[in-house]
Formats: structure tokens, C-alpha cells, sequence
């Protein structure tokens, strides 16, 4: 009988799966993606909701490498926001609502349009490690499958169990089945930890009081995440959201029924994400406070499903009934299905490189929630960063390294295989120590040294070459275009109120002053002047142009560390260095750190001992 090979194998066709599938079928590789037959391709199981805080930006960044997220975000979305608006540009992100259905539906179709990719409906039961970049994949009911290469996505099914109440379910997501641990999967992986996330009830559209609650319209004024489609092009009917709060009554149901919580009675082992916590844990964190806002969000057009958000939780059905009703709006609100929480195994990623490779396991490599991390958006970006590396290594070519100094990609890949996680990991801006200069507006003039290395020539390579050409002769123009001093420009200054015009000025230096908005001052320059400019590219000029002192500091203090953080490590022989306390040294050889960057990130690596490795090491 023949065997099956594929160059690489892609388990899991959840957020990171699809990406990593996808990039390597654009790098010309054969992929196999097995996923389980009754789970959604891009199910989104919690609140259909991509982008937000620092994840906008991580989106951009996938789309800018080629990926999906982007692309599909905006052919399904239904409702768009823009955060932090009153923030300054540093720190915005865009956030998007999709319809789940046509989500899943555009990932399905552009990964069944690429000729090298072939979805399996299977359930992998066991990964053997035959030799050095070989794999066999044992499936349920099918004869095995063999790679050179192997990318675990599994996300939240592995020993997957629900909790609703005392009732507790196998599964990885309501309704799907789940998968084997961890261990029993892939024995080469020593071992593994629980983690728990989870999600409110859905509501039924036609049983809230709509009229009670405060409206959100989707900003018109939102940009597409995807380079290839209009700024604010829509490709669906957008939708409003509403706002309503918990209060008191809702809050003591909450803290009366206690000892029903598997999150507080000890049915739940696992560690949930502190940055996204279930009601429950917000009624016993914050004792004083009632009132937590409770965002009513559709999951499509055509449904009559709504998603609560801010309500996350694991409490029995009863309770859950009775602490929605007493939430204005939802007084006569009926339950489409329960909120639950999931438990699930993940790895220890600090055994990874920074290619997501197993560090012992050369061609397995790992992505997703089954990293520890939490998020569409984090899974995304380390399935695009194990899918682009898996592809290098069997083309022969040199790895792709994202870096913390100019992409979040390279904060989150860093962050997660450095530390192991005592909780799920998600991404904000405050994890980047360049965040002005990681922002979304300027995504492609720093993803594009990336994307260029993968010598893909496809659209959007074309598409960003010439948004260079665009930005570098905006910038320079920028820098170069003087107002001189005569009767007609100090009536123009006074006029358009950009403040007293008293010798000769740049329009950069223009940009930089404080009352002004420089995106809308350098829209305002080039109409005047008669230039046509896209406005992607002219806003990521005039933002750049604002920050740019602060940049260059930062930039110039993060150069002088990298020289530092860029030293080569050989943990072996400081693992055995008697100088370093044995405390470091059991670190160090725990974490097998490559470089100075991810020395000083370890957890309890000492002062001392930092000095000490830079000064024998440099
Ligand atoms: C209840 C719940 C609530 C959540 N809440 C939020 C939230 O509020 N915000 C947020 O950002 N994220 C939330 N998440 C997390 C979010 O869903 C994940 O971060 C994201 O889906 C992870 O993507 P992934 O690709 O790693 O895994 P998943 O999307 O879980 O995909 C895993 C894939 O692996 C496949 N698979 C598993 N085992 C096998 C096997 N043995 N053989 C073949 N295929 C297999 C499955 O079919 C599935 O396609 C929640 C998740 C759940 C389950």
C-alpha cells in the first residue's frame, strides 16, 4: 500500500492551524490539515470578536505576512470600533465584530481555493516521532499519515472538560468532542499543565428589551484590517451593539451561590486568563463593586443569537437564569445556551524555540492555546510564525526570528517561550517596551523586511513595495517642504489655526506641534496642493512624522540593548559555570535560553548574574 506524505502535517483547523496551513500552501509546500469532523473550521467559540488592544495591531502584522486573519475579519464583520480613540494614535487598535458562520465560512473557502493544502476531517490519535524530521500520524478509522514536519494546533481539546454547575461534559468546545491528553497524544512531550477559559450564555434576540439599553453604532471611520481592501470599504450590513450593566441584586445571586461555583468549590483545577475573568471572578476580586458593563453583541445577520460579553461563566443553569434576569434589558431574557467553562491540557512552551519547535524534537512544532496563550488573534500570529518556520527548515533555508523591538509577533513569541506560564497568556500593549513605535498605522514599514525574506511574490507583495515608494518620498517631502515666510502663509497658518507662524517651517515640524492633529493637518497640506495620497499611507507619515524625537530615543536606547540582547548563549556551559548561583544555573538549564535577550527575561535570573554572562560573553 502506498503511503500518505505530506511535507507537512497541520493538526487542528482552529485560528493558528489555518495559518500555519496556509502560509506554508503559499510557500509551496503540501500540507495536510486534519481537524475534527464536527468542528467548525475558525470556530469561534467564545465572543466572535477580532482585534482590540494590541491584538489589532497583531492582526495587521499577520496581514501584512500574508495571512488570514485580516482578510476574513473584514469580509465578515458586522460591526467595527476603534480603541483608545481619545488615547492618541499610539495606542489605538481596531476591534471588529464578525458573524461566526461567515467567518468560518471565507477560512474554509480560501484554504479549499490553495491547491496544497488538503483538509482532513480525522481525529489524530497519536503522533510517533520516527526519526529526525519524521513523523507518523496515527489517525481514528484511517490508516496513518507521514510528514517531515508536524504542527500541533489543537487549542482546547485536549482532555478537554466542560463545566456547567456540579454537571461536567467531555469535550473541547459545547458540543464537540475532545480530544486525548496531551501525553497519550505525543509521548515525546514530557509533560503538561491545565489551564480553564470559558463563556457566557447566549441570549435570544427577540427576548431583550432593547429599548432600555445604550446604543454603539459601528464607526464608519474604522479602517479595514486587510491592505488589500478599501480603508472603510463594508462588505456586510453593519449592526449596533448595546451596553448594559450588572447591579447589585445581580452581584449577590452571584456571591450567595458560591459554594455552586466550580471555579470557587474546587471542581475546577485549572488556571483561567486574568485578563478576561468570568463574573464570578470579578463578584469575589471585587467585593465592593456591583456594577461591571455587560456588552450585548450579535453573532451575525442572520441569527437570533446574542453574545453577553463581560458575563463569562461556570455556574449552574438555575443561577445562571436568575443573575441574567436581573440585568436591565434582560429582565424577560430567554437562554439559547448556557455559559461554561473548559479545562484543557497545554504544554510547557519555555521547550520551545523561537520558531516554536519542540527543543528536543526537531519538525514538531507548536501553536496556539496549546502554548498556554488565550486569543484568536496570539494564535493567529504563532500559527503564521510556526507555519513560516516549519516551511524554512524543510526548504533549507534560514529560520524567520520575528523581533520584540518592531512587532508584537516577536513580543508574544518571546514572552511565551521564555517564562513558563502559571496562567494563560494574553497580549496587550504594555507587554512591548517600543510600543509608540509599534503601532497599527505603521504595520507594513515594519513587517515588510519579513515578508520581503519570504520572496513570495504574490498581491499583496506588490501592494506593499509600492506603498514604500509612497511612504519614503511622503516622508522626505515632509521633511524637506518649508513654508517661507510672506503675507499669504501667515493668513493660512491663522486660518487653519495651526498656531503662530514665526520664521521658517517645516511641514514636519508643522506635524509635530501639539494642538494639531497631524493626520488631519497633512490631509489638509496635500488637498490643498492638489496631491492625491492613500490614506493608509499619508496617515502612517503624519503619525510618524509626530512621534518621531521619541521614536528615534527609543529606537537609539533599544539599539545599545540589542547589541547586549543579540550576544549568543551557550546554556550548556553556564549551566555549568560555578561563578553563577545554583539557583541561575537551574534556570538557565531549564529554559535553555539562545541568547542575552531571553536570559534576562527568565523569572529569578539575578542581577549579578546578568552582569556577570555580559561580561564573559561579549
Ligand atoms: C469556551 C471558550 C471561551 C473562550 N473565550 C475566549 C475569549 O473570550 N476571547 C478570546 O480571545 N479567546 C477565547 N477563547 C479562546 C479561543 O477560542 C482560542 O484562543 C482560540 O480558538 C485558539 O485557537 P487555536 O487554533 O489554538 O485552537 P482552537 O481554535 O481551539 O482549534 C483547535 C482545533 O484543533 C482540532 N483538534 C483538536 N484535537 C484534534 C485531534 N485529536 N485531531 C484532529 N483535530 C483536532 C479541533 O477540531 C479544532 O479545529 C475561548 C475558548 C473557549 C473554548
Amino acid at each position: 500500500m502506498k503511503k500518505t506524505e505530506f511535507d507537512i502535517v497541520v493538526i487542528g483547523a482552529g485560528h493558528a492551524g489555518i495559518e500555519a496551513a496556509w502560509m506554508i500552501g503559499n510557500m509551496e509546500l503540501k500540507v495536510a490539515l486534519i481537524t475534527l469532523p464536527n468542528v467548525l473550521i475558525a470556530e469561534t467559540p467564545c465572543n466572535p470578536a477580532i482585534g482590540g488592544v494590541g491584538k489589532g495591531q497583531l492582526v495587521k502584522e499577520i496581514d501584512a505576512m500574508g495571512g488570514l486573519i485580516g482578510k476574513i475579519t473584514d469580509l465578515s464583520a458586522i460591526h467595527f470600533k476603534v480603541l483608545n480613540e481619545s488615547k492618541g494614535y499610539a495606542v489605538q487598535s481596531t476591534r471588529v465584530q464578525v458573524d461566526k458562520e461567515l467567518y468560518s465560512k471565507f477560512a474554509e473557502k480560501y484554504l479549499r481555493e490553495n491547491k496544497n493544502i488538503s483538509i482532513i476531517n480525522g481525529k489524530v490519535l497519536k503522533i510517533n516521532f520516527l526519526a529526525q524530521n519524521s513523523f507518523e500520524i496515527q489517525l481514528k478509522n484511517e490508516n496513518p499519515i507521514y510528514s517531515k514536519a508536524t504542527i500541533m494546533c489543537t487549542g482546547t481539546f485536549l482532555n478537554g472538560k466542560l463545566h456547567i454547575g456540579a454537571e461536567q461534559i467531555e469535550g473541547g468546545v459545547f458540543g464537540c468532542d475532545n480530544s486525548d491528553s496531551l501525553i497519550n497524544i505525543c509521548p515525546v512531550v514530557e509533560n503538561s499543565k491545565r489551564f480553564k477559559t470559558g463563556t457566557p450564555a447566549r441570549i435570544k434576540k427577540s427576548s431583550i428589551n432593547w429599548q432600555k439599553l445604550q446604543k454603539q453604532i459601528s464607526e464608519p471611520n474604522a479602517q479595514n484590517f486587510h491592505y488589500l481592501h478599501k480603508d472603510f470599504e463594508r462588505f456586510n450590513q453593519q449592526i449596533t451593539c448595546y451596553l448594559t450593566r450588572t447591579n447589585q441584586k445581580t452581584m449577590e445571586i452571584i456571591r450567595k451561590n458560591k459554594h455552586l461555583a466550580p471555579l470557587y468549590n474546587g471542581q475546577i483545577q485549572g488556571v483561567g486568563p486574568r485578563y478576561c475573568p468570568s463574573i464570578e471572578d470579578k463578584a469575589f476580586r471585587y467585593p465592593d463593586r456591583n456594577e461591571h458593563h455587560v456588552f450585548l453583541e450579535m453573532e451575525g445577520n442572520d441569527t437570533e443569537s446574542v453574545y453577553p460579553n463581560g458575563i463569562s461563566t461556570s455556574l449552574p443553569k438555575e443561577v445562571q437564569n436568575e443573575f441574567i434576569r436581573s440585568i436591565v434589558g434582560l429582565e424577560d431574557s430567554q437562554i439559547l445556551k448556557y455559559g461554561y467553562a473548559v479545562e484543557y491540557d497545554v504544554i510547557d512552551p519555555t521547550k520551545l524555540n523561537q520558531c516554536l519547535e519542540h527543543k528536543n524534537i526537531q519538525g514538531l512544532y507548536f501553536a496556539g492555546q496549546i502554548n498556554g496563550t488565550s486569543g484568536y488573534e496570539e494564535a493567529s500570529a504563532q500559527g503564521v510564525t510556526a507555519g513560516i518556520n516549519a516551511s524554512l527548515k524543510i526548504l533549507d533555508r534560514d529560520p524567520m526570528i520575528f523581533s520584540r523591538n518592531n512587532c508584537y509577533i516577536g513580543v508574544l513569541i518571546e514572552d511565551i517561550i521564555t517564562n513558563e506560564r502559571d496562567e494563560p497568556y494574553r497580549l496587550f500593549t504594555a507587554r512591548a517596551e517600543n510600543r509608540l513605535f509599534i503601532r497599527e498605522d505603521n504595520t507594513i514599514n515594519r513587517m515588510y523586511q519579513y515578508r520581503k525574506k519570504l520572496k513570495i511574490n504574490q498581491p499583496i507583495d506588490q501592494y506593499q513595495e509600492s506603498y514604500m515608494n509612497c511612504y519614503n518620498l511622503l516622508d522626505e517631502f515632509a521633511e524637506k517642504y518649508f513654508y517661507k515666510t510672506n503675507d499669504s502663509i501667515n493668513n493660512k497658518f491663522k486660518n487653519n489655526n495651526y498656531g503662530i507662524f514665526d520664521a521658517r517651517i517645516s511641514l514636519s515640524e508643522l506635524l509635530k506641534r501639539a494642538h494639531l492633529d497631524p493626520v488631519k493637518t497633512l490631509l489638509n497640506e496635500l488637498n490643498e496642493k492638489k496631491v492625491k495620497i492613500e490614506y493608509k499611507i499619508l496617515k502612517a507619515v503624519a503619525i510618524s512624522q509626530k512621534y518621531k524625537g521619541y521614536i528615534d530615543k527609543a529606537n537609539n536606547e533599544f539599539e545599545n540593548l540589542s547589541k547586549l540582547d543579540a550576544i549568543k548563549i551557550n546554556w550548556e556551559i553556564l549551566g555549568k559555570n560555578e561563578r553563577i548561583s545554583n539557583e541561575c544555573r537551574q534556570r538557565i538549564i531549564k529554559i535553555k535560553p539562545e541568547n542575552f535577550s531571553q536570559l534576562r527575561r527568565i523569572n529569578g535570573i539575578r542581577p549579578a548574574t546578568l552582569a556577570y554572562v555580559a561580561t564573559i560573553c561579549s
